[in-house]
């Protein structure tokens, strides 16, 4: 039977693959961020100019390269495109090489081909679903179920890809949900009168233990924090302060419209949405959302947690 050193041969076709792979699903993860918060089909209609709604032309759909080319401007009408659309195309191939350097290093050269190519796929796709969530949650601060929910499923269902056992998985995924539930949401509200954290995020610490076992949403969120208290600090020393992304204050002026108006459901949310109140004055009140740094943390782990794990000397012990 033919190995997985044998496939290897050729690192550098394999290289310039994997990374043209990235980009063109970082194509559809940029699909994915502009529709799912807009409720739209991710289907239909094909990829439409942001400004003036005119069809892109396939030759201007080339990611990353066509954003170069014509500078940054939709030809269509000029109106400038988002730098963020050829930033997602590029993370998607960086973490596609990165992904596919990482399967080649940890799998043993014995590997079959089609095991590495289900790992490879599977942490693959997990990676696009988090640079998604990580860019939805950073413009409208919030995470869809479809990515938190259905991740974690994803997870528990492909335990063996990972060499853990399906109860490594569940133990992680209920010990991630309850870890940042109990304390941070249900335990702060109690203290302070609001969650410290959104049920969103406890979700991700969930869908990182269904994927790499309790160490794996300990580390998610221990660097996670980490990760964003470093950003908190650094953009109140750069800016003076932490701005509330554009959209969610764009979105509690709907809801109170509506509610003037009389709409009972935006009255419900506007009583329990806790971004339905304008953010308080200081560092502990700014609202930064944490779901990128998560996202950041589970992709370091995905690719580096068994080197993190061997520096903590971990390995033979729990
Ligand atoms: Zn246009």
């Amino acid at each position: 039977m033919m190995t997985f050193s044998q496939l290897a041969l050729s690192p550098w076709p394999a290289r310039v693959f994997a990374f043209t792979w990235g980009c063109v699903w970082g194509s559809f993860v940029n699909v994915v961020v502009y529709r799912v918060p807009r409720e739209m089909s991710l289907v239909r209609p094909a990829s439409r100019c942001p400004a003036c709604g005119a069809p892109v032309r396939p030759l201007d759909n080339v990611p990353a390269l066509s954003w170069l080319v014509l500078r940054g401007r939709a030809r269509c009408c000029g109106a400038r495109i988002s730098p963020r659309y050829a930033v997602i195309e590029l993370l998607g191939g960086l973490t596609s090489l990165a992904i596919a350097e990482h399967v080649t290093a940890a799998l043993p050269v014995t590997a079959a081909p089609w095991h590495a190519a289900a790992v490879f796929m599977a942490e693959f796709a997990l990676a696009m679903a988090l640079i998604a969530a990580a860019f939805i949650d950073a413009e409208h601060m919030y995470l869809p179920d479809p990515i938190t929910i259905g991740g974690t499923l994803f997870g528990l269902a492909t335990p063996g890809l990972r060499d853990l056992t399906w109860l490594d998985s569940l133990f992680g995924a209920a010990a991630g949900f309850v870890g940042v539930w109990l304390p941070l949401v249900v335990g702060y509200k109690m203290l302070r009168g609001r969650a410290g954290m959104g049920l969103g995020d406890a979700k991700l610490v969930m869908l990182a233990g269904a994927w790499f076992g309790w160490w794996g949403a300990a580390f998610a969120l221990f660097a996670g924090a980490l990760q964003a208290s470093v950003a908190a600090v650094t953009l109140v020393l750069v800016r003076g302060k932490i701005e509330e992304p554009e959209a969610v204050r764009a979105d509690r002026e709907e809801l109170r419209r509506a509610a003037a108006e009389g709409d009972p459901d935006a009255k419900k949310a506007l009583e329990e949405d806790p971004l339905a109140t304008e953010p308080g004055e200081g560092l502990m009140a700014a609202r930064l959302p944490f779901g990128p740094f998560l996202c950041l943390a589970i992709v370091e782990w995905m690719l580096a947690g068994d080197w993190i794990r061997d520096r903590l000397a971990w390995r033979g012990g729990w």
